[in-house]
């Protein structure tokens, strides 16, 4: 096994409307190894664990019986590695993430600051999978799961090599991850949420407008449990914006509806 050093205090970079969103893919430089190298405190390992609990339950409760969903699920239980030795330096995080040999595993990390905006983020460079612990309804708990899931499944299997943030590729992998995700909302809907997204849509484009109202978003938010902290409100809206977009470019059905997602994507982001 390996120990390398990283830097902890990355810079995320994605963003949607209304929030720094979730699903952040950061690119961190590799840093120096540092010497002192010490063990996870009990404290720091029951957060790991507990993390690590909630993401494969949740993960299960929203892909059982989806066959793409139960392979990611699967993936994460035979590869993960539940081991992020970290410690507080010069007032930034130092974490040291113990690696594997064996190119399919990846690092899971426990993220307990309260300063962290972004609920989840998977690192292609050093296979580094990391987890908020603010608290989450289990179902979105599982949906996000299931889509950093589609980017670890994308990295580890080379069908995505790492790309500069808003690159093409970068947002064809976030495209991959939502479509996916959007997916099982849908089966935990019982196929009610497209049918909301499409009202709320048709809606809006009625009175010309691109962006919904706050009464829009609690119609599709009443579809779900309710929140349980600020970043899952804000991730719930990110999700759902991004979703009324698709859906225009799904209702007009025009040939390029890929490269027009690419773009509804770029809009949402720079919109923030
Ligand atoms: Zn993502």
């Amino acid at each position: 096994m390996k120990i390398i050093g990283l830097i902890g205090v990355i810079s995320i970079g994605v963003f949607l409307m209304y929030s720094q969103f979730y699903s952040a893919r950061a690119y961190a430089q590799p840093a120096q190894i540092d010497p002192s190298l010490r063990a996870l405190l009990p404290e720091e390992r029951e957060i790991t664990d507990k993390t690590m609990r909630l993401f494969s339950q949740n993960l299960m409760l929203v892909t059982m019986g989806h066959e793409r969903g139960e392979e990611l699920f699967r993936l994460f239980v035979d590869h993960h590695i539940p081991l992020v030795i970290e410690q507080l330096g010069n007032g930034r995080t130092v974490t040291r993430v113990e690696r594997s040999t064996n190119s399919t595993q990846f690092s899971f990390f426990a993220e307990p600051w309260d300063e962290e905006e972004t609920f989840a983020s998977y690192l292609p460079q050093h296979r580094e999978l990391r987890i908020g612990t603010k608290l989450m309804s289990n179902c979105f708990f599982g949906f996000i799961a299931a889509h950093e899931m589609v980017h670890v499944d994308d990295f580890v299997s080379g069908r995505e090599s790492p790309a500069p943030s808003g690159s093409d590729e970068f947002v064809a992998g976030e495209i991959r991850a939502h479509e996916l995700e959007f997916e099982l909302i849908e089966r935990w809907t019982r196929g009610r949420f497209w049918t909301t997204i499409g009202r709320v849509e048709r809606r809006l484009a009625k009175v010309g407008r691109a962006t919904p109202f706050t009464e829009d978003m609690r119609e599709v938010d009443a579809l779900f449990p309710p929140s349980e902290s600020d970043i899952e409100r804000r991730m719930r809206n990110g999700i759902y914006v991004l979703a009324i977009s698709f859906s225009r470019i799904e209702r007009f059905g025009l040939p390029d509806a890929y490269h027009q997602k690419i773009r509804a994507y770029r809009e949402t982001i720079s919109a923030h």
